[in-house]
Formats: structure tokens, sequence, C-alpha cells
């Protein structure tokens, strides 16, 4: 598999961690640069950069918070300036704050929304005329079984990430002439900085609908990325590939 990406230029959001970071470094693996975005955690980037300059590939650590739409620009600018072009973009980038609909407040709706969804809108079109004119681009939204299910407390949640699934179907028939593929991979419950709040009994609840009877893990989260960016998947545009175990079938 190593090389298929070979010069290749890739975009992970919120990578300095937990999938964006396995997705990071799979995608360098397989031959890409790599820009890992941050938004808090400077240390953690470069941490990740310096595992992906070990394996022999470049990377470069770039602040960003995607939410906001000149940030995000900005990222997309900077990305393609340091390495010279950008072909594959993955919107990794996400948060939780779950409640119950009676108890949640605004601003959790609000937040979610901003960061789940409206990130990807910000950074798709930032990157969009650029993979339009060199008429070669993957982008890869990072979804969830939640927005294919629906999960009590995650009515925000799964909100933004059903709406990623229609924003990525709009955008893939856009673009699909120009050489361009969007497709959503949906991880189910993967062990993260994201899951760590879930109660044990929650998790055991979670684990007993799961047909392959565990958890899964980031880097295979990041083998399906991988897969749908490489020139293997070329035939590939509007899908949602699950990697949940078959919870959500
Ligand atoms: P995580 O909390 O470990 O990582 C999320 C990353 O996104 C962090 O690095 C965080 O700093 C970054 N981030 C958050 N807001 C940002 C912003 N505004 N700008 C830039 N970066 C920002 O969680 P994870 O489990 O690795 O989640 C990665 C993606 O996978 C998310 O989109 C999440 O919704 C999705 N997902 C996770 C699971 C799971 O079980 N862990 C399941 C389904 C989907």
């Amino acid at each position: 598999m190593n090389g298929t990406l070979e010069g290749k230029v890739a975009l992970v959001t919120g990578s300095s961690r937990g999938i964006g970071r396995a997705i990071a470094f799979e995608l360098a693996r397989r031959g890409a640069d790599v820009v890992i975005n941050y938004r808090h955690s400077a240390a953690a980037a470069e941490e990740a950069v310096a595992a992906i300059r070990a394996i022999g590939r470049r990377a470069e650590a770039i602040r960003a918070d995607v939410s906001q739409a000149e940030e995000a620009a900005a990222l997309i600018d900077a990305a393609r300036r340091h390495f010279g072009g950008l072909h594959i973009v993955v919107n990794n980038a996400g948060i939780t704050r779950d409640d119950l609909l009676m108890r949640m407040r605004e601003e959790a709706w609000e937040e979610v929304l901003r960061v789940d969804l409206t990130a990807v809108f910000h950074v798709c079109k930032a990157a969009i005329r650029p993979l339009m004119r060199q008429r070669w681009g993957r982008i890869i939204n990072i979804g969830s079984v939640s927005g294919l299910m629906g999960q009590a407390g995650q009515t925000n949640y799964a909100a933004a990430k059903a709406g990623l699934i229609g924003f990525s179907k709009s955008l893939a028939r856009e673009v699909g002439s120009r050489g361009i593929t969007v497709n959503v991979v949906a991880p189910g419950f993967i062990p993260t900085d994201m899951t760590r709040e879930v109660a044990e009994e929650m998790q055991q609840a979670i684990k007993a609908l799961i047909p392959l009877q565990r958890f899964g893990r980031a880097e295979e989260v990041a083998h399906a990325v991988a897969f749908l960016a490489s020139e293997e998947a070329a035939y590939i545009t509007g899908a949602v590939l699950t990697v949940d175990g078959g919870l959500s079938m």
C-alpha cells in the first residue's frame, strides 16, 4: 500500500490527536505530505508532525479554528503555499456537547453546528476553486453513525452529522465533472478523548449492539479514509462509508 499517495498533499483538520492524527499518519504512510491542523494543542501537533517526518514524509502544523471563515481560508492558503498544492482535504475536526433536548442550551446547539457542520462549509469553500482548477481532488468528511441512527443526548451532534451527508452529496454533484470526489466516512464508537466522558454502562450498552462485539480503532477509520483518498477510489463519490462494526446496518 505504501506509495499510493506519493506526490499528493493532504490537509486533515483537527489532527493533533485521536482519529484525525491516525488519518494524517496513514495518509503519510501511503506517501502523502500532510498538513496537521490544530486549534489549541501546539505541542501535540508538533509531535504528530515529528511522527510523520520520522517516516520520511513532509509535514507541517498550522493553527486554525476552522469554525471561523477567515481562519479556515487562511489555513487552506497556508497549506497550499507551504507544499505548493493541495489534493486531499479531510474534514475531521469535531466536538460534542451532549445533553437531552429538554435541557440543551442554545449555545450547545450552536457550537456543535458551527464546528461539526459550518466549519466544513468554510474549509470546502476555501479549497474548492484550487481543487477544481487542478481537476483532481478528494474531499472526505468525517460523519458519525449518530447522523444515521440518531443518539439520545445528541440532537445537536446528530443534526450536524446528518447535515454533513446532505452537504457532501450536493457538493459531490457540483464538482464531479472536475475530477473531485466527495465522500463521508461515518465511524461508530472509537475510544478517543471525545468518548472518554461516555459513562461505562452506556459504553457497555453500545458494545452489546455491535455485531463485531468490540469498539473500533482510530487506525481502522484511517484506512477507510486513505482508501477514499486513493486513485483506486476514483469512481466513488457521494458515498457514506460506515466503519462501525455493523452497528448501524
Ligand atoms: P477528539 O476530540 O480526540 O479530536 C477532535 C479534534 O478536533 C481535536 O484535535 C480538536 O482540537 C479538534 N477541533 C475541535 N474543534 C476544532 C476547531 N474549531 N478547529 C480546529 N480543530 C478543532 O475526537 P475524535 O474522536 O478523534 O473525533 C474526530 C472526528 O471523528 C470528529 O469529527 C468526530 O465527530 C468523529 N467521530 C468520532 C467518533 C468516536 O467514537 N470517537 C465516532 C464518530 C465520529
